[in-house]
């Protein structure tokens, strides 16, 4: 048998968290929230099993929730987009990420992708038989080196595979990336896969900009969100993807074949919950928090970091605490400090390691407070 993935091991999401799960460890590596959703959102998911939504869904998602999608898009982005040519509903940003690639990418088309970057779009690239152009963000921020993508592109270039706010460094895209990328794809023919599922995760008053407010990025380019990390309950997988009726149209003929349908009595719950905006709108406040307190213990480490603009990730540099690489310093804090998180070195295909680790601080304030003490004794 002949491996389509050769390359492609277990996600160190899975590896990390099992460690630390066999370790008794504090988990602050996978990006998952340690504390529950809204109370007033899980009656929500008894209510709509019990009135029998439990058949199929139709393929693009229940019209009442696309509608939501539309005018929570408005409200936030300014962009007025079709609820019913251009929101689909799906299985995850995953998935979203997945169909928009598959639908565009053809063999031997090149797919930019910006590292460190999240560990699904590669694959999805090679699956369709694209060639990924990997292009470094500035070591010194993460932010966009425009002069180095615009040398990357070719006659072949078909995909920009763009993450804002990104993870795992957190760096939030200005206008001046928006009109960078405008001008980049601007009479060429280049698409767009946006993920912006910590769309509703940025500090310090910070907006995220969306592609979909951008009015000429929008017409090229598939907007992947995920319903699983703004509400709190990734286990969910429901995600969307809005794009132009041209884009949808492909992209739903994927989709119908991945999943086909996304879970049915969860969409009538976020179509209801989505109905007072103070649910989404207040989360950044609620992370803002969240990101302070543990940028307050940070300080007392000795670990080296730049506050987190986006996400609710925190990366930190140990190069001048110690020498060994990131992933055996992750698996050593696991085992001996009980505190997990994340080689940033996992983000890139070569292993490339800066010795950065990767926090996710979307825990409970006491997690956090105790890993705190733990990393004290990391130098
Ligand atoms: N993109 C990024 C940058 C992520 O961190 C994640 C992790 N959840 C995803 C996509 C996948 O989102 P979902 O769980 O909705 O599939
Ligand atoms: N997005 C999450 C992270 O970056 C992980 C999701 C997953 O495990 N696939 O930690």
């Amino acid at each position: 048998m002949r491996s389509k993935l050769p390359h492609i091991g277990t996600t160190i999401f899975t590896i990390m968290s099992k460690m630390a799960q066999e370790e008794g460890a504090i988990n602050l590596s996978q990006g998952f929230p340690g504390f529950g959703a809204d109370p007033e959102l899980l009656d929500m998911v008894a209510k709509y099993t019990k009135a029998g939504y439990n058949q199929y869904a139709p393929m693009s998602g229940i019209p009442s929730l696309r509608e939501k999608m539309a005018e929570k898009t408005l409200r936030c982005y300014g962009a007025k987009v079709n609820p019913e040519t251009e929101v689909s509903i799906v299985s995850g940003a995953t998935e979203a990420i997945f169909s928009s690639i598959t639908a565009m990418i053809h063999p031997g088309d090149e797919a930019i992708i910006l590292e460190p970057a999240y560990d699904s779009y590669e694959p999805a690239i090679l699956l369709s038989g694209g060639i990924p152009i990997r292009v470094p963000l500035n070591s010194s921020d993460f932010s966009v080196d425009w002069e180095r993508v615009k040398n990357s592109i070719t006659f072949k270039t078909k995909l920009i595979v763009i993450n804002s706010p990104h993870n795992p460094s957190g760096y939030v895209w200005t206008q001046d990336d928006l009109d960078q990328l405008a001008e980049l794809v601007r009479e060429r023919n280049i698409y767009v896969v946006s993920d912006e599922v910590y769309e509703h995760i940025t500090f310090d008053g910070r907006p995220h900009l969306s592609l979909v407010g951008h009015e000429e990025l929008r017409q090229k380019s598939f907007v992947c969100g995920s319903f699983g990390k703004t509400f709190h309950v990734t286990g969910w997988k429901l995600g969307y993807c809005i794009a132009p009726e041209k884009l949808t149209e492909e992209f739903r003929k994927i989709h119908q074949y991945v999943t086909f349908s996304s879970v049915t009595f969860l969409q009538y719950t976020l179509a209801e919950y989505l109905e007072k905006p103070e649910r989404y709108e207040s989360i950044p406040g609620f992370y803002q928090e969240k990101r302070d307190l543990f940028l307050t213990g940070l300080k007392d480490t000795g670990l080296e970091f730049q506050a987190t603009q986006g996400s609710f990730f925190q990366t930190a540099s140990y190069g001048h605490l110690s020498k060994i690489g990131d992933r055996e310093l992750a698996e050593k804090m696991t085992k001996e400090l009980k505190v997990a998180c994340i080689p940033v070195s996992s983000f890139y295909h070569n292993q490339k390691d800066d010795k950065i680790i990767r926090f996710c601080f979307a825990k409970e304030n006491s997690d956090l407070e105790e890993a705190l003490v733990r990393l004290k004794n990391l130098g």
